[in-house]
């Protein structure tokens, strides 16, 4: 892949919040800094600020006074979007119907006084890095979602720019074609080495695309990390339970062991506590021999699901709890189990507040 788009610029959000007219306080004053070449992804729930910090780093939105954007340290607070180089992909295509493919992507470039035969080598490119050989010529209204999808990528990118904003971009396709565009989209962005800043509410998206995943709730950051930091080492509840399926238990700590209805389970951490509120991720826990296991319990139901079995155990915690399985281990319901988990597979979460 030989579309050179230079370098993607570095993104500073400095102290930016924002309160809309009606009083509606969409953002809590926030800061962030963003690597050249870098995707980062603004994972929460709907509601939680990440299309307004989008937004403001796209010169759509004003932050509240005291807030600002910097591109490779260059002030571009008051910038408007059209000077700073930024390409967007929405969740609606938003293209042209009255033009083709072709002409859609090289609109940008147009308007930028690119030369025609220019143009037209830039929109090959484009048409065979994002896969739609052949289709340079149909309209808009012949494409199917995923094909719409591309052009409205390649066309974002076209333009070169330094930093590519993308709101949802596959939310509104099947799950299966989701799937591959994602594969796709990860190495679209990497060959291009352009900075990525997605926004997205689903989490394993989040997962693919991140080099860093900036968790999102209520209009604040609350976890900044790399996609394993995020999964494995929760800093909240709020964020082990929106990151995957988690294990929640409450329970009082004994020399280093949490003390459960089914037994004792160590834990690696900090084991002063007298209370703690643990997370176990369902694949950490493995089924085992009930006899010798510091943990029991019994199996309430197994579900098949191909890859995996997922169990529903009860009486080993105060709580159901669900495990991840290899398809292979050999359990029925109402077999009483032991459960080994690793010390360092309890983490530790902070009370709630
Ligand atoms: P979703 O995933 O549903 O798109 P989001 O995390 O992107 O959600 P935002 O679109 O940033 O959330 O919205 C954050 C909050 O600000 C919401 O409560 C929303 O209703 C509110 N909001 C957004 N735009 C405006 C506006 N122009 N005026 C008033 N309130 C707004």
């Amino acid at each position: 892949m030989s579309v050179a788009l230079g370098h993607g610029a570095a993104v500073r959000v400095e102290g930016c919040g924002k309160t809309f007219l009606d009083g509606t306080r969409a953002l809590e004053p926030a800061t962030l800094d963003i690597a050249r070449g870098e995707t980062l992804v603004l994972l929460g729930p709907s509601g939680c600020g990440k299309t307004t910090m989008l937004r403001i780093i796209a010169g759509l939105e004003l932050p509240d006074v005291g807030g600002k954007v910097l591109f490779d340290g260059k002030d571009m607070t008051s910038v408007p979007i059209e000077k700073r180089n930024v390409g967007m992909v929405f969740q609606s295509y938003a293209l042209f119907p009255n033009m083709s493919v072709a002409e859609n992507i090289g609109y940008g470039l147009k308007i930028r006084g690119v030369s025609k035969n220019e143009r037209a080598s830039r929109v090959a490119e484009l048409v065979a890095l994002t896969n739609i050989t052949g289709l340079e010529h149909r309209r808009i209204h012949q494409l199917s979602g995923g094909q719409r999808q591309r052009v409205a990528l390649a066309r974002a990118v076209a333009i070169r720019p330094g930093i590519l904003l993308l709101d949802e971009p596959l939310t509104a396709l099947d799950a299966a074609l989701r799937d591959r565009l994602r594969g796709e989209l990860n190495r679209l962005l990497r060959a291009l080495g352009i900075t990525a800043i997605y926004v997205t509410h689903d989490q394993s998206e989040a997962m693919e695309l991140g080099d860093r995943i900036v968790v999102m709730r209520k209009g604040a950051i609350v976890q900044i990390g790399n996609p394993r930091e995020i999964y494995f080492a929760p800093d909240s509840r709020f964020v082990a339970e929106f990151i995957g399926a988690a294990n929640i238990i409450e329970a009082p700590l004994e020399n280093g062991h949490l003390v459960l209805p089914g037994g004792r389970q160590p834990i690696g951490g900090d084991t002063s506590l007298p209370l703690a509120v643990a997370m176990i991720r369902p694949e950490t826990i493995a089924i085992v021999a009930a006899a010798s296991a510091p943990l029991c319990g019994t199996i309430d139901s197994v579900s098949f699901v191909g890859d995996r079995q997922r169990m529903v155990v009860s009486g080993a915690s105060d709580k159901l709890l669900t495990v991840d399985a290899p398809n292979t281990v050999q359990a029925t319901a109402g077999e009483r189990v032991g459960l080994s988990i690793a010390p360092q597979a309890v983490r530790l979460l902070p009370p709630e507040n």
